[in-house]
């Protein structure tokens, strides 16, 4: 079968079940849509911090631009170096960092150098300091102070070569790429536009902070927890508020998210019961899939275009909405932000600390503790309960313990996966 290209053509598929949906195959079916922003802009290097890389930087340099020293020591020729015994040798100067020695070195001399000095002309070798012992007027190399030619010098362009690509489009710029970026003289970057993402809740019982709650209602969550986790991965987020569950509103709101973003999520009314009307809008505005993904928590997903804009819709639960932010969005968004290394979380493995139970039939997403243990291990242990409305499990957990679709339980001592979406402490 040639791969689809159209929802339709998804949706026509024989292996097609919408009412039972692996994981990874909604995450492959998503990506098949998935083209990084095109619009590009240049960037100073300190604000080039978690952007993304739009066309290869070639260096215009070598890194380093000289043969240098590894060492505080001494700039010899490893020819003068006696087999056996010591060897003196004659001081004729010094190579500082950034003062390099002025003319050459001849046979039978030394000069004095230190970590990042330029090699002199006519050196090939950099003997350590402390295997040599200076004296009036030279030094005297300690016997066997270097082994072999060349020894404790760096290369010109060892680091980076004069025309390499340094770093492909699609590279995110961390710490160390602005680093590298600004050893090579580079002061600005072409990286690809920021991503915009409109979200917003749907429910009748949601109210914003700061609003006095009436009977049944509760305040809306899930807009802070998408904020949060849209803005760790470098979202210009959108926050539209919450939105009645009422055909016209929702369509109103889908239509303005969707001409101002990239990427429209709601959170909720996309549950059994609440799905219809919310199918019967999206469907009006755009091209949208329905799923019920076999998984827990986070059942019910939906994921189409609207206009130009890349459509999610999660389930309300808070618990659920993170772990399908987490398992779809984020790696779905790092694509768009044109990342090329965008992968869905990482897993490892770790020793169970207590035995878990399941349903067979579709990968759950428990919410887990990960810690190294006196011996040294890593250790994962849930936290507790694992209901889709318990948000406090959350903020408790440091993981995912993923549990596969064909296990009823796993008992303490067996490795499970664990992908980590906090810091371990
Ligand atoms: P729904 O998917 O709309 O049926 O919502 C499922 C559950 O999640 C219900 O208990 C909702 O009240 C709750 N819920 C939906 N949206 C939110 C929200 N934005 N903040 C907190 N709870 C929510
Ligand atoms: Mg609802």
């Amino acid at each position: 079968m040639t791969t689809p290209t159209t929802l339709r053509e998804i949706s026509c598929a024989d292996d097609y079940d919408p009412a039972s949906m692996p994981v990874d195959k909604a995450r492959a079916l998503i990506r098949k849509f998935l083209a990084p922003v095109t619009a590009v802009e240049r960037v100073h290097l300190r604000d080039a911090l978690d952007r993304v890389l739009a066309t290869d930087v070639i260096s215009p340099r070598d890194v380093p631009g000289h043969d240098n020293s590894a060492m505080d020591g001494w700039a010899v020729r490893f020819a003068d170096l006696a087999p056996e015994g010591e060897t003196p040798l004659a001081r004729v100067g010094e190579s500082f960092a950034g003062r390099p020695f002025s003319s050459a070195l001849g046979g039978g001399e030394a000069v004095r150098i230190f970590t990042g000095g330029v090699m002199p002309e006519g050196a090939d070798t950099v003997v350590m300091q402390e295997r040599a012992t200076e004296v009036e007027g030279g030094v005297r190399v300690h016997a066997g102070a270097v082994a072999r030619i060349g020894q404790n010098r760096r290369r010109a362009g060892e680091d980076v070569r004069r025309g390499a690509v340094v770093f492909a489009a699609g590279q995110p710029l961390r710490p160390a790429e602005l680093g590298m970026l600004a050893s090579l003289g580079v002061n600005e970057v072409s990286v690809y536009r920021r991503l915009r993402v409109a979200f917003f809740s749907t429910g009748d019982e949601l109210r914003s902070i700061g609003q006095p709650l009436g009977p049944g209602e509760i305040y809306d969550s899930n807009r802070y927890t998408l904020l949060g986790m849209l803005r760790r991965i470098h979202c210009d987020p959108i926050d539209m508020g919450v939105v009645r569950d009422d055909p016209g509103a929702l369509e109103q709101a889908l239509a303005t998210a969707a001409g101002c973003a990239d990427v429209v999520i709601t959170s909720g009314g996309v549950s059994v019961g609440e799905a219809d009307f919310v199918k019967d809008v999206l469907d009006r505005l755009g091209d949208v899939l329905f799923w019920k993904i076999a998984m827990k928590p986070g059942r019910p997903l939906a994921y189409g275009r609207i206009g130009n804009a890349h459509f999610f819709g999660l389930p309300g639960n808070p618990v659920a909405v993170m772990v399908t932010f987490y398992e779809f969005v984020r790696d779905a968004l790092h694509v768009l932000q044109g990342r090329s290394d965008a992968s869905a979380l990482p897993a490892f493995r770790a020793v169970l600390s207590a035995p878990v139970r399941k349903m067979r039939g579709r990968t759950e997403f428990q919410r887990g503790i990960l810690a190294r243990g006196d011996d040294g291990e890593w250790r994962v242990s849930s936290t507790g309960d694992q209901g889709s409305g318990i948000l406090s499990s959350m903020s408790r957990a440091n993981c995912f313990i993923v549990l596969p679709v064909d296990v009823d339980h796993v008992d303490a001592g067996a490795e499970v996966n664990v992908q980590p979406f906090e810091g371990i402490v």
